[in-house]
C-alpha cells in the first residue's frame, strides 16, 4: 500500500539544508538516488532537483520507518519527515552541498514504487553511462540525472536572461507562425499538409527570416524572438531537425549596432557561468579568417596559424606543386610546435585525416636532430629550409603541409588545425575567446551546376563598396563570375571556434533585391512565386534593417561544456533524427492520410 501525500509540504529541497538548519523539523521529497542498509541503521540518498541529502533511518527511534525503509528500492518517491542533524562528527561528505548535516528520519511517506530503471542513473561522470539509445528511449530517467537536470536548468536561465537583455533595450518579443510558407534558409523544409486545402502545404519555418523582416517594415522597429526553426538537412554532430534560436531584427541600423547587440546579450548571458566575455569583440574579415586559420569560426585559444609557404616554391619544378601554382592554388602549412619526433604512424593518421577534406596528401618536414622530410628528395635540404624558415618553424617543430585549389587547403589545414589543438592539449580550456567575422561572400559558387547561390540568404545586402561589382556582374553575362568577388553585410559571431550567432543588414530597396533574384538565376516570376508577398511589402516603404540569429543550443553547449547538442535539449532527436522515447516519426492510419488526400508508395 502507498501512502498519500494529503496535507504534507515539503520544507526544504534536497539541495538545501546546511549546518545552520542543524535542529529544524523538515520535510524533504525526493526519489531514492541510492540505499545503503547496515542493519539497525538504512541510509538513503533522497535526491531532487536541488540535488541529494543523506537521510538516516534508525530502527531504535523510528521502529515504522525503519521496516519501510528495508523494503526501498532505487527511484521510488518519498516523502520524509525528520530531524537535521550535523555531521561535524567526522562523518561529513565534502563533495555534497549538503554533506555537513543528514536529516534523522521520524516518518517516511512511500508516495510511489519504481519498476528497477533500465540503467543505472547514479554514475560519476560518463564512465559506465548505458547507450545513448537506451537513455533517449527513456529520456524521463535520463533527464533525472544532475548533470542533465543542470543544462536544463542553465539553458531555461540563458534564455531568462536573454529575455531580459532584449525587453530591457526596447525590443519587442513577437511570435511568428509555425506553419508557415517555404522560407529562404536554403535547406530542405519540413511539410505539414493541409486537410482542409487538399494537395496544399505549409512548410514549418527554417527561421522566422521574412517574418521578422515584415515586423521592421510593420513599424515595430526592434524584434526579437526565441524561434523555433526546422531544417530537414542532413545531421551531423552538433545539429538536430529543429532547434531554437534568438532570432532578432532592428531598423535603422548598421552592421556596428547590430554587434553591439550580440555583444552585449553575449555578455549578458555568459555571466551566468561567471564569464566576463570583452565588452567589444575583435573583428576579423573573412578573408583574414580564411587566410589565417582556414575557417571562418576559428577557434582563438591557441595560435597555430596557417603558414603560406606558396612564394617560397614559384619557381619549384616540382610538378605536383608547379601544377597546384600555376591553376592558382595554394601551399601552405601548420607548424606543430616541439613535435619533430611525431611518428610515421600519427603522420599517416593525419594524412588520412586531412583527405577526408578533399586535400590529395598531407607533406611533412620534421625538424629533429636531423631535418627530414617527405619532400627531401623532390625539394631538395636548401629549399626545405626556406620553407621551414619562412614558416617560422624552429627546431624541435614539425611541419605539415597541404597543396591545392584554396578552399580545399583551407578546409583541410582549417580542420587539421582543430584536430593537432585537441591532440596535442593547445587549447586552453579556461579560455572563452570571441570574434566577430565580417564581410562574408555574398555567394557560393557551385561547380557542378556553374550557379551562385546565396551564401546567407537572398535577402541579404551586398556591401556598399561592392555595389557597383555586383552591379556589373549581374547584367553582364560574361561577367557573372564576377559575383564571386562580392561581399555581404554579412556576419558571425564566434565562440571558441563555434559559430554562435550569424546575421546580416538586408536588401531594403526592391531593384537591388530584383537584382539579386537575378544573380540568383531566380526568374522574377519565380521569386514572386515564393516571395511576392514580400516583394509588395518592400515597396511600402521599407526602412534599412538588419539583425541576427544566435544558436540557443549552441550557445548552451558552451555555457555547459559539452559538445553533444542533446545533452542541452530536453528532448531531442537522435543523429537519425528519431525521437526513440515517443518512437516517432510514426504511421498515420489510412483514414488519416485519406482525408489528406494523400498516398504513401510502398
Ligand atoms: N535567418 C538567419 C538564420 O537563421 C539569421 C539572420 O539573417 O538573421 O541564420
Amino acid at each position: 500500500m502507498l501512502d498519500t501525500l494529503g496535507n504534507l509540504e515539503r520544507t526544504h529541497t534536497c539541495g538545501e539544508l546546511r549546518e545552520s538548519d542543524v535542529g529544524k523539523q523538515v520535510v524533504l521529497m525526493g526519489w531514492v538516488a541510492k540505499k545503503r542498509d547496515f542493519g539497525v541503521f538504512t541510509f538513503i540518498d533522497l535526491r531532487d532537483r536541488g540535488g541529494l541529502t543523506q537521510v538516516v533511518v534508525s530502527e531504535e527511534t523510528a521502529k515504522e520507518a525503519h521496516v519501510k525503509a528495508k523494503n526501498l528500492r532505487g527511484e521510488f518517491v518519498l516523502a520524509v519527515r525528520g530531524e537535521v542533524v550535523s555531521r561535524a562528527d567526522g562523518t561529513h561528505n565534502s563533495k555534497l552541498a549538503t554533506g555537513d548535516i543528514e536529516v534523522k528520519v521520524g516518518e517516511i511517506l512511500v508516495l510511489n514504487e519504481a519498476k528497477v530503471p533500465p540503467f543505472q542513473l547514479e554514475v560519476a561522470g560518463t564512465e559506465n553511462l548505458a547507450s545513448e539509445d537506451t537513455r533517449l528511449k527513456y529520456r524521463y530517467l535520463d533527464l533525472r540525472r544532475p548533470r542533465l537536470q543542470h543544462n536544463i536548468l542553465t539553458r531555461a536561465k540563458a534564455v531568462a536572461r536573454i529575455r531580459e537583455y532584449m525587453d530591457e533595450r526596447g525590443f519587442i518579443e513577437i511570435e511568428t507562425p509555425i506553419l508557415l510558407k517555404s522560407t529562404p534558409e536554403g535547406a530542405r523544409d519540413f511539410i505539414v499538409p493541409s486537410r482542409i486545402h487538399t494537395g496544399k502545404f505549409f512548410a514549418l519555418p527554417q527561421s522566422p527570416q521574412i517574418l521578422k523582416q515584415i515586423t521592421m517594415i510593420a513599424g515595430f522597429d526592434k524584434y526579437y524572438q526565441i524561434a523555433r526553426c526546422f531544417r530537414d538537412e542532413d545531421l551531423r554532430a552538433d545539429r538536430q531537425p529543429e532547434f531554437t534560436q534568438l532570432d532578432v531584427e532592428m531598423s535603422f541600423a548598421n552592421a556596428e549596432m547590430v554587434y553591439r547587440v550580440m555583444e552585449g546579450v553575449f555578455g549578458h548571458v555568459f555571466k551566468l557561468i561567471n564569464v566576463d566575455l570583452p565588452e567589444q569583440w575583435p573583428r576579423m574579415t573573412y578573408a583574414e579568417a580564411m587566410r589565417r586559420y582556414g575557417s571562418d569560426k576559428p577557434d582563438l585559444r591557441f595560435e597555430m596559424e596557417l603558414q603560406d609557404l606558396s612564394g617560397e616554391l614559384t619557381d619549384t619544378d616540382f610538378s605536383p606543386f608547379a601544377e597546384v601554382l600555376g591553376k592558382g592554388g595554394e601551399i601552405k602549412a601548420v607548424v606543430v610546435k616541439g613535435k619533430a619526433d611525431y611518428s610515421r604512424k600519427v603522420l599517416d593518421e593525419l594524412q588520412e585525416f586531412v583527405k577526408r577534406y578533399g586535400a590529395s596528401g598531407l607533406a611533412w618536414i620534421k625538424l629533429g636532430d636531423e631535418t627530414t622530410s617527405s619532400l627531401l628528395k623532390v625539394l631538395g635540404l636548401g629549399t626545405i629550409e626556406r620553407l621551414a624558415s619562412t614558416a617560422k618553424a624552429e627546431k624541435g617543430d614539425a611541419i605539415l603541409m597541404v597543396a591545392g585549389k584554396k578552399s580545399v587547403v583551407a578546409a583541410a589545414l582549417g580542420a587539421l588545425r582543430n584536430e593537432i589543438g585537441k591532440r596535442e592539449n593547445s587549447i586552453d580550456r579556461s579560455a572563452y575567446r570571441t570574434l566577430i567575422v565580417t564581410e562574408f561572400p555574398m555567394f557560393e559558387h557551385d561547380e557542378d551546376t556553374d550557379r551562385y547561390t546565396a551564401a546567407h540568404h537572398p535577402f541579404t545586402s551586398p556591401m556598399d563598396e561592392d555595389l557597383e561589382l555586383f552591379k556589373q556582374a549581374v547584367e553582364n553575362d560574361a561577367e557573372h563570375h564576377l559575383l564571386g568577388q562580392v561581399r555581404a553585410k554579412a556576419y558571425d559571431a564566434v565562440i571558441n571556434g563555434y559559430e554562435c550567432a550569424g546575421g546580416s543588414i538586408r536588401i531594403h530597396q526592391k531593384e537591388i533585391q530584383a537584382l539579386n533574384f537575378k544573380a540568383l538565376g531566380m526568374s522574377i516570376e519565380k521569386a514572386r512565386e515564393q516571395f511576392g508577398f514580400f516583394l509588395d511589402a518592400l515597396e511600402y516603404g521599407t526602412p534599412p534593417h538588419g539583425g541576427f540569429a544566435a544558436g540557443i543550443e549552441r550557445t548552451c553547449m558552451i555555457l555547459c561544456g559539452t559538445e553533444n547538442i542533446r545533452d542541452v535539449m530536453a528532448f531531442p532527436k537522435t543523429a537519425s533524427a528519431q525521437d526513440l522515447m515517443m518512437d516517432s516519426p510514426g504511421e498515420i492510419d489510412g483514414a488519416q492520410l485519406g482525408e489528406l488526400g494523400i498516398k504513401v508508395n510502398d
